[in-house]
């Protein structure tokens, strides 16, 4: 089986798996407990946060654990809203921010979407221009997660920053993917997630900036310094952390081995499948991603002939499949509904070899060729 879409989820990594066993077999104590079985899983939990702290740039007691990007951004959203004063994110945001605004908007929340261009890259004039004053934060990704579109988020930071708001990134597609650094770049909040860096699904993080005054979302114990309760997610949050420092070491050469291999792809698509456009922006795009329209074929039933040749692609968003509609993503970049069923994703990293690549263009040639003859 070839694995293209990585962006969806990752195999967990060996690392990640031999850090987790032993939480899961003997060392089962509970952080909380005062005995040696709880400090050593207590010393382990505290580990993963210094080790995800110096990822994004920070200290350790900025960062608090949960089950992942939908509930870190859900967080972030809902302590926003209590403050009652506008929001203001982008269209192309993935659905844990989208769905959580109109909840907010069903509520008399003021939320605002920004559209992008044609690309997926937020309009920074746009931004500044129609914030608000009193506005309580800014949300948008650091990268999208069909496209692959990198916001320009050091500058929105510094938006936020001159407009006196918060500044939130749903950071999943992008940490430990490109270099993150919270500090430069002016990020008040940032969600990341486990499963999308070769560690173990349901479990993720939320850094958070000022957290004295950062309100818990359920009420329970002092876990998570009383903002995150209940017994912490051991194994999880270990496994995060051996991921992260997986996929941290070496992060350039990671990230330029993906290039070159996206790229090759993409020019082998372009030049040798006739009717092929790339989505997104050529520029300013996460090394492992390529989204692409067909000419003529639906997305969904390319997905279905390559799993019939056992490779994983996705068409839009994996997180979305099983949602009626074009993508949401796409529809905000101007396509036509057409245009949007087009698309597929195939997704890659570092795992991923060049024989993978070569195996995937060839099948996808046969799997259009055979396509478009059939529906002549
Ligand atoms: N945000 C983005 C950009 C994502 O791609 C995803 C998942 O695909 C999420 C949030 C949700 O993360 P999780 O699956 O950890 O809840």
């Amino acid at each position: 089986m070839i694995y293209l879409d990585q962006a969806a989820t990752t195999k967990v990594c060996d690392e990640a798996k031999e850090a987790m066993e032993p939480f899961l077999r003997d060392l089962y104590g509970n952080p909380s407990s005062l005995y040696e079985l709880g400090e050593t899983a207590k010393e382990a939990v505290e580990e993963s946060r210094r080790i995800i702290a110096k990822a994004i740039h920070c200290t350790p007691e900025h960062i608090f654990f949960t089950s992942g990007g939908t509930e870190s951004d859900n967080w972030v959203l809902e302590q926003a809203f209590l403050k009652g004063r506008p929001i203001f994110t982008s269209t192309i945001e993935h659905h844990a921010i989208l769905n959580k605004c109109r909840q907010i908007q069903s509520r008399g929340g003021d939320v605002c979407y920004l559209p992008t261009d044609s690309k997926g890259v937020i309009q920074l004039k746009l931004l500044e221009e129609n914030i608000v004053s009193g506005t309580s934060l800014v949300s948008v990704m650091f990268a999208n997660n069909e496209v692959g579109t990198m916001e320009p988020v050091e500058e929105i930071g510094n938006i936020a920053k001159k407009k006196h708001c918060e500044f939130h990134t749903d950071a999943v597609q992008a940490f430990c993917h490109v270099p993150i650094d919270v500090e430069r770049m002016g990020i008040d909040y940032l969600s990341a997630s486990g499963h999308k860096i070769h560690g173990p699904k349901g479990v993720g993080f939320l850094y958070v900036r000022n957290y004295q005054n950062f309100l818990p979302m359920i009420y329970g114990g002092e876990q998570e310094q009383g903002r995150r309760p209940g017994t912490e997610n051991v194994p999880g949050i270990v496994g995060m952390g051996a991921a992260v420092k997986v996929q941290m070491k070496n992060l350039s050469e990671k990230i330029h081995r993906e290039e070159r291999l996206r790229n090759y792809l993409a020019n082998r698509i372009l030049r040798e499948i006739p009717g092929c456009t790339v989505n997104g922006s050529a520029s300013r795009r996460l090394p492992g991603n390529l989204n692409l329209s067909i000419a003529g074929i639906e997305g969904a039933a390319m997905v279905t002939l390559m799993s019939d040749d056992e490779i994983c692609i996705s068409a839009g968003s994996a997180c979305a499949s099983g949602q009626a509609g074009p993508s949401h993503v796409l529809k905000a970049l101007g396509q036509s509904d057409e245009q949007a069923y087009r698309a597929i994703r195939l997704t890659l990293d570092y795992t991923n070899t060049k024989e993978e690549i070569d195996r995937t263009v060839e099948c996808l040639k046969r799997n259009v060729n055979r396509f478009r003859r059939g529906s002549r």
